[in-house]
């Protein structure tokens, strides 16, 4: 038996953040966020592969802390586990930037604006290339080229150039709609998809990236209890869909994947609509941070609450009496 070697464990811990470049463009503008940009964009080619670049205005990182960012479980964001049920940012493991670099060519450049230089970092494969000054604006830039380009093995599980710009596109619409207040400029092979002017609300921002069609047919949800604050949008089953992509969940601000809220939902749904149909939906929900534990897995779209059973129930509840008598919603016997 053997201790692995640093490369090995960080190459290792490197596919648990970095599957693809969806998860970069997640890390990456979570991270802008945390640096409270008021304006971010995002650029990709191929798909995200060979280039990706994101451009924040945010607080920008300050020179002698540009390699320590780039280290293990490095973060600003908390000091100790205690931390880990108080937390506001996105981000706290410290894992985004060395697992990338791990696995890409990184090239950083960053200013905060205290200083009249910034900081060209270049860093590749875990190794660094090049540590310079430079004039840059305030914010952060981070340019990640050829995912994968030292671990081809991984490199055969990415899909095409399409598919993974599909999912790229799919974060970023979610991030524009966690973060109304933000501008979001999103380009793909040097094309704008989407521009969002940071002062657009829920209900214009879903018109915005996904048309009027949807918009029509959405109803408004804005329901609490001692638990929870729940608002948004629950879709008509006239835009209902085949699979479950489009239940959106955002908990205190955070896009989430959440087995027990997909449940709620579709439970809250049930009567009013047909069977194998999930509906499309946008749910915003705020509580109690010490109820919600992020730190499940390093993706941190996973969620463990403290009162699994009231959530689930309460926000049943709460879809259930949102949809019931409402226009165009009939109610369908089950089993139908
Ligand atoms: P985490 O977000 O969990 O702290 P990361 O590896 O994503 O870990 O980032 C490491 C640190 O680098 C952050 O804690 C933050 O201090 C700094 N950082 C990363 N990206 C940015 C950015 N866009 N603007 C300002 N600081 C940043
Ligand atoms: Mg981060």
């Amino acid at each position: 038996m053997q201790v692995l070697d640093k490369d090995t464990i960080d190459q290792i811990a490197a596919g648990e953040v970095v599957e693809r470049p969806a998860s970069i463009v997640k890390e990456l503008i979570e991270n802008a966020i945390d640096a409270a940009a008021s304006a971010v964009t995002v650029e990709i080619r191929e798909g995200g592969i060979s280039f990706i670049r994101i451009t924040d205005n945010g607080s920008g990182i300050p020179k002698d802390q540009v390699r320590l960012a780039f280290c293990r479980h490095a973060t600003s964001k908390i000091r100790s586990a205690a931390d880990l049920f108080d937390i506001s940012s996105l981000g706290f493991r410290g894992e985004a930037l060395s697992s990338i670099a791990a696995v890409a060519q990184v090239e950083l450049i960053t200013k905060i604006s205290e200083d009249l230089t910034g900081i060209r970092y270049v860093i590749e494969g875990g190794e660094e290339r090049s540590f310079e000054e430079i004039g840059a604006p305030n914010g952060t830039t981070f340019l990640i080229r050829n995912l994968f380009y030292n671990t081809p093995a991984r490199a055969k599980f990415l899909k095409s150039a399409l598919g993974e710009s599909n999912a790229v596109s799919a974060y970023v619409e979610q991030m524009a709609l966690s973060n109304p207040g933000i501008s979001f400029k999103y380009m793909v092979n040097g094309q704008t998809k989407l521009h969002t002017s940071g002062s657009l609300n829920i209900k214009e921002l879903v018109y915005h990236i996904y048309g009027r069609e949807i918009t029509k047919e959405l109803i408004e949800i804005d329901s609490s209890s001692d638990l929870m604050e729940v608002h948004g949008f629950l879709g008509r089953p006239a835009i209902s869909r085949g699979n479950r992509n489009f239940e959106h969940c955002y908990v205190n601000g955070r896009y989430v994947k959440s087995k027990l809220l997909s449940k709620a939902i579709e439970e809250g749904y049930q009567g009013f609509m047909m069977q194998h149909k999930y509906p499309f939906t946008l749910i915003y929900i705020n509580m109690d941070k010490s109820k919600v534990d992020v730190n499940v897995h390093p993706a941190k779209m996973e969620l463990r609450f403290s009162n699994q059973e009231e959530i689930f129930n309460q926000l049943v509840k709460m879809i259930a009496e949102t949809l019931k008598g409402r226009e165009g919603i009939p109610e369908v016997t089950p089993g139908k």
